[in-house]
């Protein structure tokens, strides 16, 4: 084969017909040893997207994202806009975990716990094998008329694509309204809550676009992180890859004879049955090496194993190796290079678990009004005087009694009038104090306070706040 004939695959790519059409790909059902591990790994993932949201730890749901309430949840842990620099922070730690955990072990994630791939292989697709059958039925259904039995199968598949788009779209909006509003929502009259009844069913829409038509080409086009493959891997990331030196040998791949001998021909263990090519939910033949439509969703390599079995070869044609392992044909080694990644994405969890866990659990914060224009503070007789706005927000689990304000660095009095004096866990109160000074405890025009803030007697947080007063004269 020419050069310009191997290389022929980089010409087109395998969801788009040579008249620009869609290639709808009837990927064979893929069976063998990884897929059943993916099973039990997507059952797991899948039980916890769906029970995350009615976990309550201390009363606070376990995973929430109220976006429009400014209300997050993480672990149980009450999150508020204000720790939104904990959140930037999290997300940098998120993005170079990502990059190295992709240097070293490729799409892993991609194959094993992306949400696309476990709701469209796991879910959708499972479904389609089980109402239309596998490749070849899928196939001759898409081609045939529409007859009574294509109708049938297709409603009943379009239905039930339906149904569950409409349940995904319910677990993902218990993460964002919260599970018990939800709860609330499904046994209330629906007419009362029709705004967020029209965005689920807008969702649910969504969804069913994405797993009945759109598929592979979420991977394909649409995700940023299938899209930055082409810079983040390198020769020693590991990979779904053929071992192209095993499987071609000096001589090319060639269809299988029993009893040939094929090492003295020269030919690989590759017997071009192409059975890792339709079994390939992206359309691609991983043969041509690592691409970019690749998900490592590692039905190629459970198909290949299949075909080792019965041509009496070693597994392994096709399996998780880099590009050095294939052409150095060592075993893959846990080396220096991806321990030192380890260690680095290690730390990153520990500071990211750490940010989070060790943020205060009280803010207060105290902001001086002006009374009037111009008006920096008021007097009556020896006292000065200033007016502020304050906010406290309880970030803990439990609720705070008996709030108080007190200066902690002057001789004064603070006089809180408004606000409430119980802030419940993840709520807030705002209100408004004054504070009191005698001239003769002022340093200066301009002085620093501290105060603290008391639950029950007890300092839950301190803060500070300027307090203009006249011009000291000693
Ligand atoms: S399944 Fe294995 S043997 Fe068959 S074509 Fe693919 S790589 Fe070659
Ligand atoms: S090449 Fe193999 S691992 Fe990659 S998407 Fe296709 S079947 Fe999955």
């Amino acid at each position: 084969m020419s050069t310009q004939d191997q290389e022929h695959f980089r010409d087109s790519i395998g969801t788009i017909s040579e008249e620009g059409k869609r290639n709808f790909i009837h990927p064979k059902k893929p069976k063998g040893r990884f897929t059943n591990y993916r099973t039990y790994v997507s059952w797991i993932l899948l039980a916890i997207l769906v029970i995350a949201p009615f976990i309550k730890v201390d009363g606070n749901q376990f995973l929430l994202f109220n976006i429009m309430e400014g209300k997050y949840n993480i672990f149980g842990q009450p999150f508020w806009p204000q720790d939104f620099h904990l959140l930037v922070l999290s997300l940098l730690v998120g993005v170079v975990f990502i990059i190295l955990f992709t240097v070293i072990f490729g799409r892993i994630f991609c194959g094993w716990m992306c949400p696309q791939t476990i709701f469209m292989e796991m879910i959708f697709r499972k479904v389609e094998y089980w109402i239309e059958g596998d490749r070849g039925k899928q196939i001759r259904l898409n081609k045939q008329a529409w007859n009574a039995e294509k109708i049938r199968k297709k409603l009943i598949k379009w239905t039930i694509f339906f149904l569950i788009s409409f349940l995904i779209s319910n677990v993902f909006l218990a993460y964002f309204i919260g599970s018990d509003v939800l709860l609330q929502y499904i046994t209330d009259n629906p007419l009362n809550h029709l705004g967020t009844l029209i965005n689920l069913l807008v969702f649910t829409l969504v969804f069913f676009f994405v797993f009945a038509w759109f598929r592979e080409q979420v991977c394909i086009i649409v995700c940023p992180y299938g899209r930055l493959q082409g810079v983040l891997l390198d020769r020693k990331s590991i990979v779904v890859a053929y071992d192209y030196k095993r499987g071609e040998n000096e001589n090319g791949r060639k269809k299988y004879r029993k009893n040939e001998n094929r090492n003295d021909l020269g030919h690989g263990d590759c017997i071009d049955c192409n059975q890792c090519v339709v079994v390939c939910p992206t359309g691609i033949d991983i043969r041509n090496g690592t691409q970019l439509e690749c998900v490592n969703c590692t039905a190629c390599i459970d198909a290949c194993d299949e075909i080792m079995d019965k041509t009496g070869f070693d597994h392994g044609l096709i399996r998780y190796a880099s590009e050095d392992n294939i052409v150095k044909g060592e075993k893959f080694e846990f080396n220096a290079r991806i321990k030192a990644y380890t260690l680095v994405l290690i730390a990153l969890t520990v500071f990211l678990v750490t940010l989070l866990f060790l943020r205060t659990d009280i803010e207060a914060t105290i902001l001086r009004l002006l009374r009037l224009p111009g008006q920096m503070f008021s007097t009556k007789g020896d006292i000065v005087s200033n007016v502020y706005t304050f906010k406290l927000i309880n970030k803990t689990v439990n609720d705070l009694e008996n709030i108080d304000i007190k200066l902690i660095s002057h001789n004064g009095e603070v006089k809180i009038v408004g606000g409430n004096s119980k802030v419940l866990n993840g709520d807030l109160t705002e209100g408004t104090l004054f504070i009191e000074i005698e001239k003769k405890d002022l340093t200066s025009s301009k002085e620093r306070l501290k105060l603290g803030v008391y639950a029950n007697g007890e300092l839950i947080e301190t803060t500070s706040t300027n307090f203009p007063g006249p011009i000291q004269i000693k």
